[in-house]
């Protein structure tokens, strides 16, 4: 049975091309970044690369790329980094959104526990935030407006451009987690006037572990690892040179390529979810337009997500879903929610992200096992309309 992997928003994999990029840094060029010899400087010098490569694609210069060992971290470090710096002098009033990635919207709440004021805007039925709500929001002490790029499950892209320009003219600062969109689509902090922005290498068929933070030059940010001077001080700890070496050549390589990436994705997407739809009681979440090439999620009524993925993994696809238990809590997601779902029908939630290599038989399989599928769960479901009837 083939594999078919419909999971890429939870993480991609590794580009051939990117490991064998890595290769060297995993034998030969084994020398710590810092050191001032030679195998020292020959890793400096691929890692200068890299930062340059990151850099040029967000629009930053390369001393505003810090990397760190991921998304998670990244996002960590603007929100607690900027809370630090600014908590004490400025205001401690921060803005996000109730539709974020866990490592910002648990960030937020950490800083709410230890006596921060948070202000979690809402969003309307797609997942969007109105750059109106963040402009009203916006107070004397505010220090720090955090909002995604685009969601990373049901896709909906926001309205960062707008957001920026109000974040701008009132002098906050504005943090991106752009995890799911660096790779995938334009991202430029200049044109969108973003301050600080998480990018993550295993999003674009980088390495995992691996990912960085821009902080625009004359930004205000504290670290919050300590223990070296690596990183201009702001992030502590040996350089992961494999992985910042191989996320350099990941984002190259996605640059490169993503034109012709995002018109195949999102013609398998528009079919995926044109077929989906034609099963009875299913409604797509997230934005019918503004929406990230490769996300299809929708609510299968009836019948729970977690059954649906076990059914599919036997099928040989790997999709998720924004339900229980894969995430080790009961409650389905708070995008799902926040975007207005009752609990029945965010627990019959399916997300299949498409990616780079997905193939328009893979799609045509899909439609075909999915149906049968929902239909086998439904029979079983006590709370099937038509069983009901019985
Ligand atoms: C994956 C993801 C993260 C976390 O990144 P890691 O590198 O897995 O720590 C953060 N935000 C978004 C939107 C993501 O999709």
């Amino acid at each position: 049975m083939e594999l078919i992997y419909m999971d890429h928003a939870a993480t991609t994999p590794l580009d051939q091309r990117v490991l064998e990029y890595m290769l060297p840094t995993l034998q030969d060029v084994y020398g710590n970044a810092s050191s001032v010899h030679r195998k020292g400087q020959e890793a400096r010098k691929l890692v200068e690369e890299a930062r340059s490569k990151i850099a040029e694609v967000i629009g930053a210069t390369p001393r505003e790329i810090y990397f760190t060992a991921g998304g998670t971290e990244a996002d960590n470090l603007a929100i607690f980094g900027v809370a630090e710096a600014l908590g004490l002098t400025k205001g401690r009033h921060l803005i996000t959104t109730s539709v974020e990635h866990h490592a910002v919207q648990d960030s937020f709440l950490k800083l709410q526990e230890i006596g921060f004021d948070i202000t979690f805007l809402p969003s309307d039925q797609y997942g969007r935030v109105n750059p109106q709500d963040v402009a009203e929001a916006i107070r004397p002490d505010t220090i720090l407006v955090s909002i995604m790029h685009a969601n990373n499950e049901i896709g909906t892209i926001q309205p960062i451009a707008e957001i920026g320009k109000i974040t701008r003219e009132k002098g906050v600062y504005f943090h991106v987690d752009a995890v799911q969109t660096v790779g995938h689509i334009p991202v430029d902090v200049q044109t969108m006037n973003i301050d600080l922005l998480s990018l993550a290498a295993h999003k674009f068929y980088g390495p995992k572990g691996i990912g960085a933070l821009y902080v625009r030059r004359g930004v205000r940010v504290k670290p919050h690892i300590y223990g070296g001077a690596q990183e201009r001080g702001l992030r502590a700890g040996t350089e992961n040179v494999p992985g910042i070496v191989g996320m350099g050549k990941a984002i190259e390589l996605a640059v490169a390529e993503m034109e012709e990436r995002g018109k195949k994705e999102i013609y398998l997407r528009d079919k995926l979810i044109e077929g989906i739809l034609k099963i009875p009681d299913v409604r797509l979440n997230g934005h019918p337009t503004e929406r990230l090439p490769g996300n299809v999620n929708v609510s299968i009524l009836y019948i729970e997500g977690e059954s649906i993925l076990l059914s599919l993994d036997l099928e040989g696809i790997c999709a998720s879903s924004g339900s229980a238990c894969t995430s080790g809590s009961l409650d389905p997601s708070h995008v799902l929610l926040n975007i207005g779902l009752d609990h029945a029908t965010a627990h019959g939630s399916l997300r299949l992200t498409l990616g780079k290599d997905n193939t328009e038989e893979e799609v045509d399989r899909v439609l075909e096992v999915l149906p049968t599928v929902v239909h086998r769960l439904r029979v079983m479901s006590p709370i099937w309309p038509e069983n009901l009837l019985k």
